[in-house]
This record gives structure tokens, C-alpha cells and sequence, in this order.
């Protein structure tokens, strides 16, 4: 796992940083109080953060998904995107680590537009889909557990509309997905689902190497 570009010696990287990356002073805070926190390399990096924010406005989105949302950093990216009606159902099942969020997306001013759903990812979705939620979402952000990642695939898949983004984080898994010698479960379970995407006839594909690797799919 990175939450850093990947791929770029230090001192572009700082370049790359300084002439690109402008980060709300919130996002800027939350990075901050996330980084003391012992599990703080789970968070996204901003330049990230930043691209999928541009996403979202450049679809125009109003209604989002985010599976694993930790302090919340992608969430409130996303969020400060959305126009004042846009929603965000985030699904986590970690209370300790949403709290932070919540208290972030409070002060931001942004809490309206995002419904925490703490529950494992997969019933919240499947309600979603038994609720007739199909084919509404415009963009979903997935970045929860690994092993799970196929079936948060295919159920992004139902929810998203035609046209609709699915973006899917950690795709380069830290490089160890081009290392066959590295046969570990989350490793195999993304380098799947990589070769499946590669292969997948309903969406057209991105995969962009910023941070971690994040894939576009945009259901056709
Ligand atoms: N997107 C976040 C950010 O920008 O900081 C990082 C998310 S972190 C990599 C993964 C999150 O998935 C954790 O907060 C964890 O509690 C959550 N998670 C793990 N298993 C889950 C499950 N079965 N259902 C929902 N969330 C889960
Ligand atoms: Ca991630």
C-alpha cells in the first residue's frame, strides 16, 4: 500500500506536489490529525484526492458511493466537490476511525451530503441494490478490504448508471501485483480482479498509476 505516487524519485515528486497539488486547509488538517494516527498510511494521498474531486465535478455527480472510508479524507475530497444537494453513502465498519471523519466532514461543513453507513460493505450494498438503488449512482469510490474487492466490483457495477464511474484503489498494490514470486491472498485478489477488468466487456478502463493505482471503469 502507498499513499504516495508511485514511481517518481523524490525530488520530481516534490516538484509534482508543488506545482499541482492544492489542498483545501480542512483536507490539509485532516491529513495532519490522520497522520499521528497509527494505521494513517490507509489514507488516500492528495493528489488523489484532488483527481477524483475533478472527477466528480467533470461529471457533474450528485450521487456517490464510498466503500471504506477510515478518517474520511476521500469522503470529504469528494464531498467538497458535490454541489449542496450531491450525496455520498459511505460505508465502513469501524466506529474508532469514523468518528474522526464525521467530526472532519462536521467542520467542513459538508455533513449533510454524507450518509455513514457503518456496516460490513457488502449488506449495505446488497440493501441498496434489494431497495431498487440500481443504476443511480454516478461515481463509486472502492477502497475497503482487498479480499472483498470482485464482489464490491460487481455490486458498484449494478448501482452505477450507464455512464456512471467506478473507481477502484490500490491497484498496483505497492508493485507486489507485477511480482509473480508474491502469491499472498489480498496480492491475488487484486491482481484478479485487474486481469478481469482487463477482460471485461461492460466498462471501458483506465488504469491511471497515481498513488496506489486507482482504476476507471465507466460502466458502458
Ligand atoms: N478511503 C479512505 C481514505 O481516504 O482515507 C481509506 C480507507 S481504508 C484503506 C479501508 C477502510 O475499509 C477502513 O476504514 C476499514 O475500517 C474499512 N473496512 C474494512 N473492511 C470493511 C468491510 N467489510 N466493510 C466496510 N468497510 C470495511
Ligand atoms: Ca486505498
Amino acid at each position: 500500500m502507498s499513499n504516495k505516487t508511485l514511481g517518481l524519485e523524490s525530488k520530481l515528486y516534490q516538484y509534482f506536489q508543488d506545482v499541482s497539488v492544492r489542498e483545501p486547509d480542512i483536507l490539509k488538517e485532516l491529513r495532519g490529525e490522520t497522520a499521528k494516527h497509527p494505521m494513517s498510511m490507509m489514507q488516500i494521498a492528495p493528489e488523489q484526492g484532488q483527481f477524483m474531486a475533478l472527477l466528480v465535478q467533470l461529471m457533474g455527480a450528485k450521487k456517490t458511493l464510498e466503500v471504506g472510508v477510515f478518517t474520511g479524507y476521500s469522503a470529504l475530497a469528494v464531498a467538497l466537490a458535490l454541489p449542496d444537494d450531491g450525496k455520498i453513502i459511505a460505508c465502513d465498519i469501524n466506529e474508532e476511525y469514523t468518528a474522526i471523519a464525521r467530526n472532519y466532514w462536521q467542520k467542513a461543513g459538508v455533513d449533510h451530503k454524507i450518509d455513514l453507513r457503518i456496516a460490513p460493505a457488502l449488506e449495505t450494498l446488497e440493501k441498496l441494490i434489494a431497495e431498487g438503488q440500481t443504476n443511480t449512482f454516478d461515481f463509486a469510490f472502492i477502497d475497503a478490504d482487498k479480499s472483498n474487492y470482485d464482489h464490491y466490483y460487481e455490486q458498484a457495477l449494478k448501482l452505477v448508471r450507464t455512464g456512471g464511474l467506478i473507481a477502484i484503489d490500490n491497484v498496483l498494490w505497492g508493485g507486489k501485483v507485477a511480482d509473480q514470486d508474491i502469491q499472498d491472498n489480498r496480492t491475488q485478489k487484486i491482481r484478479n480482479l485487474n486481469d478481469k477488468i482487463y477482460q471485461d466487456p461492460r466498462v471501458n478502463i483506465s488504469l491511471v498509476p497515481i498513488a496506489d493505482g486507482l482504476t476507471l471503469a465507466l460502466k458502458k
